[in-house]
């Protein structure tokens, strides 16, 4: 099975990959993550992507076009994946086909979470994140049973750098001119279904795996 989840800042694709990957067996691969990850270990990759990423900008497509090509062709993904933020604008959609026709893949599911913007930067502003094992919580919707402190792990919670209210409605804007078209660009080839992400984090993965089945 091979998957995109697209949707705007804030709509719940980490929330939601966890459990899309965890049911179908795929590899998770977010840009976000290994761009963070990266940053937190101070590698060059790392270095040329955090000043984009603290003004709420997209890196430059030639850094994430080389990581994605590495990472679709290595061993992680050869049982499929979930793609969790890439592609991000038509040019990163059309390299993606590109390099999955050059290795006989395809595309089988586009997963697109649809949320109100008023409903954005409240999400987006009340998640924490785990530091040590990634897992994402929200103050509002999925808050950790002990305040600050991670369910899994123990460790203490973070707040992303690029959490702040203004780059989130800055990420939205990018989010609108860049990735939006997107959808029209998946639902042309045939794969994307559209999902609620208004609803509670359970009714929106039921929707999710209804319409991978579909
Ligand atoms: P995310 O965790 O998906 O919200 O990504 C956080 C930030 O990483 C974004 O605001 C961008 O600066 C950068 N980023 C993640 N994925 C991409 C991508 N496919 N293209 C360009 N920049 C990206």
């Amino acid at each position: 099975m091979r998957l995109i989840i697209l949707g705007p800042p804030g709509a719940g694709k980490g929330t939601q990959s966890s459990q899309i990957v965890d049911k179908y067996n795929v590899a998770h691969i977010s840009t976000g993550d290994i761009l963070r990850e990266n940053i937190a270990n101070g590698t060059e990759l790392g270095k040329k992507a955090k000043s984009y990423m603290d003004e709420g900008k997209l890196v430059p497509d030639e850094i994430i076009l080389g990581l994605m090509e590495d990472k679709l062709t290595s061993d992680e993904a050869k049982d499929g994946f979930l793609l969790d933020g890439f592609p991000r604008n038509t040019l990163q959609a059309v390299s993606l086909d590109a390099m999955l026709d050059k290795n006989d893949m395809k595309i089988d599911k586009v997963i697109n979470i649809n949320v109100d913007p008023e409903v954005l930067i409240s999400r987006a502003t009340s998640r924490r994140v785990c530091p040590e094992c990634g897992e994402t919580y929200n103050l509002l919707s999925k808050a950790p049973k002990v305040d600050g402190i991670c369910d899994n792990d123990g460790a203490e919670l973070i707040i992303r750098s690029d959490d702040t209210k203004e780059t989130v409605s800055k990420r939205i804007n990018v989010y609108n001119e860049q990735t939006k078209p997107l959808i029209d660009y998946y639902k042309a080839q045939g794969t994307l279904f559209d999902v609620d992400g208004s609803k509670s984090i359970d009714d929106v993965t039921d929707e999710i795996f209804k319409g991978i089945k579909s």
